[in-house]
């Protein structure tokens, strides 16, 4: 046996630092690369036909037409894709997602939108009305979140990924100034959303990871050894978004502060559930402002909050801390420049429809629609409990995610898409996942759910021959060893994303 085969037959049995090597090493053959290349290429064109269904059935552009076209006939093709995408979303088939999604809500933030569709916060003298909606929306979610009658504030932010970039660029620029630290470590647990990993990407901070107990919340013994003396920031989430699982914020937060470091909450999808889960009686535990050790957090309005996607609030405990966040330059010959966040320009009419669906529901709408999302998921969760090759993991209120000892739980997932529904596949541990929202509160949509769950289970059960088509791509992207051509083969998917 030489080389290439002995990796080829052994890789999965080697360290992990050994498969990168011998991955790389394997790459570079000529004849393995072809056959990689090939299964790619094998993969991305089954895949094309179900990502590019309008190929042939509409007019494609791949460059700009001579003269314009109609503005009729814009719309008109545009009301027939959306006609083909709605029904799935808007009769609650599709986990997360959309969040609200009635028709006078999506009406009314459509109307402020046209209102608003020209202004752009980055000329503040010009819409002073955005800034108003901005500083407010701000102040709303401080309030929300323990940050009344402190000196909390904050900015808004194009989404949840943004406002947990632009904290982690804070507390690096924060430990560098305050504390000289140049080599900025953040400690997150597994389950935290992969934000966390692009700041560390972006922005070079080492991310230690620490893992969860069995009920997918942080282990605070791990992240107790995780800290070390470059540590900026220890994160948490509230909850996390693969298992809903509320981390133990208030011990983490804790430690945080004993060593005089930051803390973040990602409250990007609970920031608008878990304060009216605690006002209707649920165990909440405490995650907020309230905890002196929390120094930010990051909540997100598209979500839960039912603002039009593309906003979200990144919250600092004090004003000093939010400094670090912003942008300015006195030298260039374009003026004097300032910016809150990463983007230059911004479309201040998100910022208005987000004003305007907050102060349109209000702190009663907010509550009432986070009792029919929790009545709906306690529903979900008694129901999947009796399903005896089901099981779930942790204790979630709003985000029900189940594994299955005894069937690939992928292939159930595969079986529910072709009943339509859009639901998440996961891994470490290998699960899915609905996330409830006010969709699946309509009637029917729950019990729905579960006899299309119930069905799937027993088809998986009763033919153990069906391979499927994407259950087993799933399968072999969550176990291979290889994680470069995992990434590699995420990449092609990308290009095809943009591919015309
Ligand atoms: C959705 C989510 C994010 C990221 O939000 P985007 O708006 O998709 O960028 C971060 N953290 C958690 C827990 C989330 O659920």
């Amino acid at each position: 046996m030489n080389l290439e085969e002995f990796l080829m037959k052994n890789i999965g049995k080697l360290p992990p630092p050994m498969v990168a090597w011998a991955e790389r090493h394997l790459k570079k053959i000529p004849s393995i690369r072809r056959k990689i290349e090939k299964e790619y290429d094998e993969l991305m064109d089954g895949l094309e036909t179900s990502l590019k269904p309008y190929k042939d059935k509409f007019p494609t552009f791949a460059r700009l037409p001579e003269t314009g076209r109609s503005r009729a006939e814009v719309l008109q093709e545009m009301e027939s894709l959306r006609q083909r995408e709605e029904a799935q979303w808007k009769d609650g088939f599709v986990s997360g997602a959309v969040y609200h999604g009635d028709e006078e809500h999506i009406e009314f933030l459509n109307r402020v939108y046209a209102i608003n569709s020209q202004s752009n916060p980055l000329h503040a003298d010009v819409w002073p009305s955005t800034t108003k909606f901005e500083a407010e929306i701000v102040s709303m979610c401080a309030s929300m979140l323990g940050g009344e009658s402190q000196a909390v504030c904050g900015t808004v932010s194009s989404g949840g990924t943004e406002s947990i970039l632009l904290a982690m660029k804070t507390y690096r620029d924060w430990a560098r100034d305050a504390k000289g630290i140049t080599r900025p470590e953040m400690i997150a647990p597994v389950t935290a959303h992969a934000a966390f990993d692009k700041a560390s990407q972006y922005f070079g901070i080492k991310l230690i990871k620490i893992p969860v107990d069995a009920d997918s919340r942080a282990d605070i013994n791990a992240a107790r050894r995780a800290v070390s003396r470059n540590t900026v920031v220890i994160v948490g989430s509230a909850p996390s978004f693969p298992h809903g699982a509320v981390d133990p914020i208030k011990d983490l937060s804790e430690l945080a502060r004993m060593h005089k470091v930051g803390f973040h909450t990602d409250a990007c999808l609970g920031g608008f559930v878990l304060p009216w889960a605690e006002n209707l009686g649920y165990n909440v535990p405490p995650f907020d402002f309230r905890l002196p050790g929390v120094t930010s957090i990051s909540v997100d309005t598209h979500k839960f909050g039912y603002a039009a996607k593309g906003t979200s609030v990144i919250l600092y405990r004090d004003k000093e801390l939010r400094r670090y966040q912003y942008y300015t330059t006195t030298e260039w010959p374009g003026g004097l420049y300032f910016s809150p966040t990463f983007a230059g320009s911004r479309p201040g009419a998100l910022s208005a429809a987000c004003w305007a669906a907050l102060t349109s529901i209000g702190e009663q709408g907010y509550m009432d629609a986070t009792k029919r999302i929790l009545e709906t998921a306690e529903y979900l969760k008694n129901e999947v409990r009796q399903i005896p090759e089901l099981r779930l993991i942790g204790d979630s209120l709003f985000v029900i995610a189940f594994a299955s000892d005894s069937l690939d739980i992928y292939k159930v997932l595969e079986f529910m898409s072709r009943k339509k529904w859009s639901l998440n596949g996961l891994h470490k541990p290998t699960c899915m996942h609905i996330c409830v929202t006010l969709r699946h509160t309509q009637p029917g949509v729950k019990e729905r759910f579960i006899s299309d769950l119930k069905a799937a289970v027993a088809h998986v059960k009763s033919h153990p021959e069906e391979k499927g088509s994407m259950a087993p791509v799933y399968g072999m992207a969550s176990t291979m060893p290889m994680r470069g051509l995992v990434s590699d083969m995420l990449k092609k998917y990308l290009d095809l994303i943009f591919k015309v």
